[in-house]
């Protein structure tokens, strides 16, 4: 699971371990065994040495970048020097170093929209994409939204925009000339809903060929983004979603002026703090209608749906920084005589990092993988992407929360202090599961929708039994407990999702299908992981998740303590354990 760190030798060092220069490729096999699983091989081998320079520049630099923008918060200034009220927000030096990284050198922004980037002929697929995505976050995660975002905007645009607005906004928001770079915002949420959209205030009166705006958009990050994407309701449709339109609103209108909305102030956030979230009043913006005026929400949505999946996975990035640094700690850090890691409530502990980051790892590349094969034309991909989406965003950013804390507290009293990167993790981490729908919403997603609406619970079943089918390396009498499991686990949601009076069910029963799901992926991982280089130790992540976060046992009985400490132990160690030594400790445990 963990490469050792060895470069902790100073007293300093040894007093207060850090992660300062560590490779956050090169320190996660777990990742480059995944990639190597879901993608081609020549891909694989091309975005390789990529990874391997964003993962020195997180655990170097770029930390050290994301640092002062988290202290260094943006200003806003309402004129320029001259007198003239032209709005601008400063930013850190640091930041924009940032910036550099992520829309410049590794355009991961665009990636999976334009040909070319760093030098590979096509479109990346999202599973690609998202290796960077993961790297990155664990420096930098305030950045991580206009990343997203100006993404989501472009796509937004190549699906649904017309091939005038393609024409003028699509090359520069998909540039990694930042000079030439355009980024994105989305901007939707207002004062009466963030999740109730439909009840949306803001208005849109047709000019010609284009539409004046006039409202206030409550929540609005990347503030000062060149090109946003909004909701509004257009003058005299109906109430509720189906009355919203989408429109595409520029910063700037073509005679260079500002267009006509002010960024009335920035918000002070408890994290993210490098980039700029505002508020902001629309006082007869310009815009251009986005597709069909009627499906605005709709499309929207799928916007939404794809920011879901980034953001699993950037929950998934700071549970991933968290262990990397409990890690450190736990194995430099001597108390009482001995390194944390040695010590049994030491390792209780970081298997409990752990587990939560290893299943997020696993569920992020299953649904990047379900959305790469949508893409590609699979109606039951694109069922399995529906049921993943809300379960990984609603799991894993609550999951983050979690990990973050208690990887903090395994630095002990500094970890608190924010000259350490584990007081700004947990407070990033809070964010997760709020926006793009908070965790209320997404469990009813999961449930209410995608098992209630759209059956897609089914493709779910099929997949994981298709992935136990295909596991026959994997001990029988586990695969048939996995089988089982899934039954129920997806049996229990059918239940909730077809009875009005058990909606307060939906999150335990979307835990359920995470946890299961995981669990299944986990296996069929270890497998594969087994036949590339000897190493089954997944398939023990697997036994922990059903042990641990599905059918925990009764709480005063001890548990069978030997063999669950040489789980961890081994699941700690950087030694490689094949099928046979692992399912003698599934059977044993
Ligand atoms: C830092 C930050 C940046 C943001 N950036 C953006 C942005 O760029 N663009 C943008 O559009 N938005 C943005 N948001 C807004 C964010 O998406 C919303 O805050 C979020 O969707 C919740 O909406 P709300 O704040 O209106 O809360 P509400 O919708 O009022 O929710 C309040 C509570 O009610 C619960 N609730 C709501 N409906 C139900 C239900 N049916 N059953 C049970 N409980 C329910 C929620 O779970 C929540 O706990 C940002 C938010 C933050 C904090």
């Amino acid at each position: 699971m963990h490469q050792p760190f060895s470069d902790v030798t100073s007293k300093a060092g040894l007093l207060a371990p850090d992660t300062t220069g560590m490779n956050f490729y090169r320190a996660d096999p777990a990742l480059a065994d995944l990639l190597r699983i879901h993608l081609p091989d020549a891909l694989f081998r091309h975005i390789e040495p990529h990874l391997d320079r964003l993962g020195a520049l997180a655990g170097g630099p770029l930390d050290e970048c994301a640092r002062l923008a988290d202290r260094h918060t943006p200003v806003l200034h309402q004129r320029d020097r001259f007198g003239r009220d032209v709005q601008t927000i400063e930013y850190h030096p640091a930041y924009r170093e940032l910036e550099r990284a992520a829309f410049g050198e590794f355009g991961i922004h665009a990636m999976s929209i334009r040909k070319g980037i760093l030098g590979w002929p096509d479109k990346y697929p999202v599973t690609a994409k998202h290796a960077f995505t993961f790297l990155f976050n664990q420096a930098e995660f305030g950045l991580g939204c206009p990343i997203n975002v100006t993404d989501g905007c472009a796509k937004l645009l190549a699906n649904f925009g017309s091939d005038a607005l393609k024409a003028k906004y699509l090359d520069s928001l998909t540039q990694t000339d930042m000079a030439k770079l355009t980024q994105g915002g989305q901007f939707m949420t207002e004062k009466e809903g963030g999740s109730d959209v439909g009840t949306l205030t803001t208005t849109a009166v047709q000019e010609g060929d284009h539409w004046r705006l006039s409202g206030e958009k409550w929540f609005c990050s990347n503030a000062d983004a060149k090109v946003v994407m909004l909701l509004a309701r257009p003058e005299g449709a109906p109430p509720g979603t189906r009355g919203i339109g989408l429109f595409l609103m520029p910063r700037f209108l073509d005679d260079g002026s500002q267009n006509h909305y002010r960024i009335v102030r920035l918000k002070d956030k408890l994290g993210t703090r490098s980039m700029a979230s505002g508020e902001i009043k629309l006082e007869g913006a310009m815009a251009y209608a986005v597709g069909k005026l009627d499906r605005g929400f709709v499309q929207m949505a799928e916007m939404v749906n794809s920011s879901r999946l980034s953001n699993g996975v950037k929950s998934t990035a700071l549970m991933r920084r968290a262990y990397h640094d409990a890690m450190t700690v736990a194995k430099n850090r001597v108390v009482f005589g001995n390194r944390i890691v040695d010590l049994p409530l030491g390792r209780r502990q970081l298997m409990k990092i752990g587990l939560a980051t290893e299943q997020a790892l696993s569920m992020s590349f299953l649904t990047a993988d379900a959305m790469d094969r949508a893409e590609a034309g699979s109606q039951d991909a694109a069922a399995l992407l529906r049921i993943l989406t809300p379960t990984l965003k609603f799991r894993a950013t609550r999951d983050a929360r979690k990990v973050c804390g208690d990887a903090l507290e395994m630095r002990g009293g500094i970890g608190y202090i924010e000259e350490f990167a584990t007081a700004r993790l947990l407070r990033d981490a809070h964010l997760g599961s709020i926006w793009e729908g908070t965790g209320n919403i997404v469990a009813l997603d999961a449930l209410k929708r995608a098992v209630g609406r759209h059956g897609a619970e089914s493709a779910l079943a099929a997949d994981l039994h298709a992935r136990l089918d295909d596991s026959a390396k994997v001990p029988q009498a586990w695969r048939e407990r996995l089988r089982s499991l899934t039954d129920r686990a997806v049996g229990l949601a059918r239940e909730v999702a077809g009875q009005t009076d058990n909606e307060a069910e939906a999150r335990r029963a979307t835990s359920l299908l995470y946890h299961v799901a995981s669990a299944v992926q986990l296996a069929w991982e270890a497998q594969r992981i087994d036949e590339m280089r000897g190493d089954a130790r997944r398939l023990l992540l697997s036994r922990l998740v059903i042990d641990h976060r599905v059918l925990p046992g009764d709480p005063f009985r001890l548990a069978e303590n030997r063999t669950q400490d040489a789980i961890a132990t081994l699941l700690l160690s950087d030694r490689p354990a094949g099928m046979v030594e692992v399912g003698e400790l599934i059977a044993a445990a």
